[in-house]
């Protein structure tokens, strides 16, 4: 067995394969929530479809889309999982929460099968990163409630890392632990987490390439393709970073192998991925370079399947060959669907923006934030709040703020109102909320 990947039959597959594996999966699936679910079975007659009609992925299109704000709605009415529920109360033995688009926690069942499948996809992502049973990893997220503590956890162990539960809050405690510890170490934390740690480190008189941490395994916050905030990273740890991605109803299935050319999917045969354009809500064929929103659908789920779900994210998706061999598409973040803003006709995301002002590091230190004072149509110019380095005098600032815009209206094409603020000046919280709408 090759030592390259976790499931050398499943990430080599060819795509006639997968299309086989689909197909049948699909079948199993649609039989199931269409036996369990009312709530399925209705939009089943809805369409005018039975389960026995889905022989292939294009079927699909039969059905109409489900969204989240339909399973948190029935949530709201007292639902312990709402309208996907599936599977009996005793075969559930785990809820966690995704963080909602409201704003409300959404709850999210798994019976014993549907765990090991997340820690399957998971490992396999996990194991393309590098992550390794020799490695030892602290895991730095939120156990409270949420995906990215015990049930991301558990994929660590089944890879089978020595994996530190230590979650988030008392880093300074994290990092006397980890300065004690006198071989390599890894992070399992939010890009953020890891620029706040070697903040703290500097500030406790700790070199923070001091501390051993070698291998960073980040998610929870688009960002990690910029190049000057994975540097950033990078470059203030001495360490090696791994971008990975998930969601609280799926797991953390995908991310990138050494060749650190964007994300590879990992989700194969236990969840169906479709692209479709958000606008139209027509299927795009996955080819080099396209962008389109990402629609789920499960293989291979007990507890809360979904059925076309939209996720509202935007992804670029690459077929090209990696040299890894792992033969699923891959693909990058470009932000939530719903973040993306028009200013007079272009296109924009906060990612585009992010990119140029890491461009302007050491003069700029890349935290920034976009706000919106009025609803669309976008005919101003955006305020831009940006931070500047702390060695920048306040003499500067005025030909900075130049030199930000003309940068913003080269690379991206629209006219923007910046602002420099001092280093820190941005809440922490509010860091990975990078466009506020304030109207
Ligand atoms: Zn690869």
């Amino acid at each position: 067995m090759s030592d390259s990947y976790w499931n050398e039959e499943i990430e080599t597959m060819s795509a006639k394969a997968v299309e086989r594996l689909e197909s049948e999966r699909l079948q199993t699936q649609m039989e199931y929530v269409y036996a369990k679910s009312a709530y399925f079975r209705a939009q089943f007659d809805k369409a005018n479809v039975k389960p026995e009609s889905f022989k292939h992925r294009n079927d699909l299109e039969e059905l109409p889309f489900m969204e989240k704000y339909e399973i948190a709605n029935s949530q709201l009415e007292g639902h312990l999982l709402g309208i996907n529920q599936c599977a009996s109360q005793e075969d559930i033995i785990r809820i966690h929460a995704t963080g909602g688009t409201t704003g409300r926690p959404m709850r999210v069942g798994w019976t014993r099968r549907d765990i090991a499948d997340y820690c399957e996809v998971g490992s396999r992502a996990l194991w393309a990163n590098g992550c390794r049973p020799t490695d030892v990893v602290f895991e730095c997220m939120n156990y409270n409630l949420y995906a990215g503590g015990v049930s991301d956890h558990l994929c660590f162990e089944t890879l089978g890392a020595t994996t530190i539960p230590f979650g988030v809050g008392n880093s300074l405690r994290l990092l006397e632990m980890m300065n004690e510890i006198q071989q390599d170490i890894s992070i399992w934390a939010t890009p953020s987490y890891a620029i706040r740690l070697a903040t703290l480190a500097r500030e406790n008189g700790i070199e923070p390439q001091n501390i051993g941490v070698r291998k960073g395994f980040f998610s929870g916050e688009p960002g990690m393709q910029v190049p000057g905030y994975r540097e950033k990273i990078e470059d203030s740890l001495g360490l090696v970073s791994f971008d990975m991605y998930g969601t609280g109803e799926l797991g953390m299935h995908s991310g990138e192998c050494a060749h650190r050319n964007n994300l590879h999917y990992g989700g194969t045969g236990v969840v169906l991925t479709e692209m479709i354009d958000p606008e139209t809500t027509k299927p795009i064929p996955f080819e080099e370079g396209v962008i389109g929103e990402f629609v789920y659908t499960s293989l291979r789920r007990e507890a809360c399947p979904h059925l076309r779900m939209r996720s509202r994210d935007l992804m670029q998706v690459f077929v090209e060959p990696c040299p890894c061999g792992r033969t699923d598409f891959r693909f990058k973040t470009l932000g939530r669907s719903d973040d993306m803003f028009i200013v007079k006709g272009v296109n924009v995301f906060p990612l585009g923006v992010q990119a140029t002002l890491s461009s302007m590091r050491p003069k700029l230190n890349g935290e920034f934030q976009i706000i919106l004072d009025r609803p669309p149509p976008i005919d101003y110019a955006p305020r831009i709040i940006a931070e500047v380095a702390r060695d920048v005098p306040k003499e500067q600032y005025d030909v900075l703020i130049s030199e930000t815009m003309a940068a913003i209206a080269n690379d991206l094409n629209f006219s923007t109102a910046v602002e420099l603020v001092e280093e820190g000046s941005i809440s922490t919280e509010k860091k990975s909320q990078r466009l506020i709408r304030d109207y």
